[in-house]
């Protein structure tokens, strides 16, 4: 049999570099991985544990000294482990499986969540979402297609092929990542931890920071591309321009629009969405936008031909782009104008930066289960608390302000993290400190990097409207140029119109977007009525504004649409779509749901969540735990199968 493949590659380092790795590891997850390696609970059984729980905090709180204990007693366990072959760990009971997770996180971990954790941890060496057609049924149909490459397209891609359903992927961009491959913007990182923002079962211990930057995410995504065979499934540079459903025969119509302007339908038994929801970017119709004399761009096009230094640049926008943009040019731009209309919440996270050093990732490839441990690490504190902090009291006093107790700590929380480093700059106060809820949009993260830029004297934050553009800059409300070279639009993307600009057809001709209007809804995210074997990953009311990650989410959708698929196929149906009754109960009570979050405030005046009746139908209101149960097993009393 072969060695579970988070059990650890066997080593043979000196003790010496033993001891230099230990410097840099989690202490914590060493300890966890010490478990494994003898068998022996009683190692966290005694004083040396973790004294509390913070998102990015990994090192539980332990002094110095106790820090000190555990790489003395992690070392002698090492260099006996090492010497003795590495061998593969017994696994552990689940019992004790669940005392560690606890113990690391220094809560309860309700039973609720264990069979998740245990999924998405893969103790046990086994991808359990992945399902394999055991049962041979044969694929007598077209291709599935799959629209998009990115993370869900990508994951799509590796699914199928695992189920020998034969299908073609259309990516728009010359390469694979999606939002990877086009935001090439300075300073574009994630802000999940990578050891958590990756495929649960294609971990890499290569990152180079814990949030990487995108170069590094977009070779990720390639490199599980190569590894998974999916390359010659794609299609590049081709873009969908619809689909149409042809009732007659039972299949998808998909036109493509190629590179060298050539179009073509391709029939396809099923199609899955997997662009995303934020994907094409929103350039605000202000006037004289197109008198501007120089270069101006959108930060998902960045026109890397244009010289930033020594220029004047005006950067329109400040959201999750706008705010790693602006730290990443200061430097060498001769002055930078921020025009930002809302402020931002920001979580103070020091590790936002940092390198990974090279002890840590010794430890990911060689410590049995030190990675999967870090993986529940950074995954637990944001999994399904941060809805708790979103929920509102009706009736706590003022929600302008705040929308619980809870709400009104992290809230107290936050600003202390910018008062601390704003040096009483009660002006500065005045334009960063957000006039709404915490977390009332999605929180950004923060090592202080985004108040250092402001505070340079050839920054200027403006948080006044804009009149008009002009061919020499930007003039405000008030009627002063601010003069720029080069204009930045870090102004987001068309989140509220889903599948925008793809033209969708469903039974009977029905154009998807027009009925959806600007509230799209399918069912679970996934399914619409009337719109039979199409599938949506990162679909309506999935997004996640409270933590977890969208790449778990994707998981979660196409072990479900791959059900649906090995479905049709093994019962021999032609065509599903769900319920009506199912879709519009799932849409009223997700809804209903929504509404009861910080997101829909009416105190969140300006959020991309919301559409032009302040109505949210992109985000998901559900937690972790539940849209996982909810999607593990397809329920066909849910479909109407022909
Ligand atoms: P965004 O958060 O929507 O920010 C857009 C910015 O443009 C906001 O400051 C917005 O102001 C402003 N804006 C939009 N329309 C405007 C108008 N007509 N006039 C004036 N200002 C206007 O967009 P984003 O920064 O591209 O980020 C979008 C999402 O992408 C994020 O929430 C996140 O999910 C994802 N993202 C993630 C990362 C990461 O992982 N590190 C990085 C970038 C993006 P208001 O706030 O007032 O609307």
């Amino acid at each position: 049999m072969s060695r579970n493949p988070h059990a650890g590659v066997p080593f043979e380092a000196s003790d010496a570099e033993i001891v230099e790795a230990l410097k840099d590891v989690s202490i914590p997850t060493l300890l966890l991985s010490l478990v494994h390696l003898t068998g022996d609970p009683a190692i966290i059984r005694g004083d040396l544990r973790p004294a509390g729980l913070f998102l990015n905090e990994v090192q539980g709180y332990l002094s110095e000294e106790d820090q000190e204990r555990a790489r003395a007693l992690a070392l002698d366990l090492l260099i006996a482990y090492r010497d003795a072959g590495c061998p593969e760990p017994a696994p552990l009971g689940a019992e004790v499986v669940h005392e560690m997770m606890e113990w690391l996180v220094c809560e309860p971990v309700p039973d609720q969540y264990v069979p998740m954790l245990m999924e998405e941890m893969e103790l046990d060496g086994r991808d359990a979402r992945a399902l394999r057609s055991t049962r041979g049924a044969a694929w007598d149909r077209p291709p599935v297609a799959v629209i998009g490459c990115g993370e869900s397209g990508l994951l799509a891609g590796i699914r199928l092929k695992e189920a020998g359903i034969p299908f073609v992927i259309f990516e728009k961009n010359a390469g694979v990542g999606g939002t990877w491959w086009e935001n090439t913007y300075p300073g574009a990182r994630v802000d999940v931890g990578n050891h958590f923002y990756c495929y649960s079962f294609e971990p890499s211990d290569q990152w180079t920071e814990f949030f990487a930057r995108q170069p590094e995410l977009q070779a990720y995504f390639a490199s599980v591309m190569d590894r998974r065979g999916i390359t010659e499934h794609i299609a590049f540079s081709t873009e969908v321009a619809g689909a149409t459903w042809d009732d007659e025969t039972g299949t998808w119509n998909v036109e493509v629009h190629r590179a060298d302007g050539s179009i073509g339908q391709v029939a396809a038994s099923a199609v899955i969405s997997a662009v995303g929801q934020l994907n094409r970017p929103n350039l605000p119709e202000i006037p004289g936008r197109d008198a501007f004399a120089g270069p101006s761009f959108h930060s998902a096009q960045w026109d890397h031909g244009v010289d930033l230094a020594g220029k004047r640049v005006v950067m329109i926008g400040a959201g999750a782009s706008g705010f790693q943009i602006a730290p990443a040019i200061a430097e060498e731009v001769e002055h930078l104008t921020i025009f930002q209309r809302t402020a931002q919440w920001m979580f103070p996270n020091p590790n936002y930066h940092e390198a990974v050093g090279p002890g840590v990732r010794w430890a990911l490839r060689h410590l049995p289960f030190y990675g999967r441990w870090y993986r529940f690490l950074i995954f637990w504190p944001g999994c399904d608390k941060g809805l708790e902090a979103a929920r509102v009291d009706p009736a706590y006093p003022d929600p302008q302000v705040a929308v619980s107790e809870i709400n009104d700590l992290t809230r107290q929380m936050f600003t202390d993290w910018i008062l601390s480093q704003i040096d009483g700059d009660d002006e500065l106060a005045a334009k960063v400190i957000p006039d709404y809820p915490a977390t009332g949009k999605r929180t950004l993260q923060d090592n202080g990097s985004w108040l250092r830029t402001l505070t340079r004297p050839d920054v200027e934050l403006i948080r006044l409207g804009i009149d008009h553009i002009e061919a020499g800059g930007v003039v405000d409300v008030e009627g002063t140029l601010h003069p720029a070279d080069v204009i930045v639009f870090a102004t987001g993307f068309k989140a509220t119109e889903l599948l925008w600009p793809l033209e969708i057809r469903g039974s009977g001709g029905v154009d998807l977007r027009e009925m959806w209007g600007d509230r799209p809804a399918a069912y679970l995210g996934i399914t619409v009525p009337g719109f039979p074997n199409f599938f949506c990953m990162y679909g309506p009311g999935t997004n996640l504004a409270h933590g977890g990650s969208l790449i778990f989410h994707s998981e979660c959708q196409m072990r479900y649409i791959e059900q649906c698929l090995l479905a049709l196929a093994e019962g021999g149906h032609r065509q599903m779509e769900p319920r009506r009754e199912a879709y519009d109960d799932w849409h009223q009570r997700t809804q209903a749901e929504i509404k009861t979050l910080v997101w829909s405030q009416p105190s969140v005046r300006h959020s991309f969540f919301k559409n032009a009746a302040g109505e949210i139908h992109g985000l998901s209101p559900w937690r972790l735990v539940d849209y996982w149960g909810w999607t593990r097993q397809v329920d066909l009393e849910d479909y109407v199968m022909s």
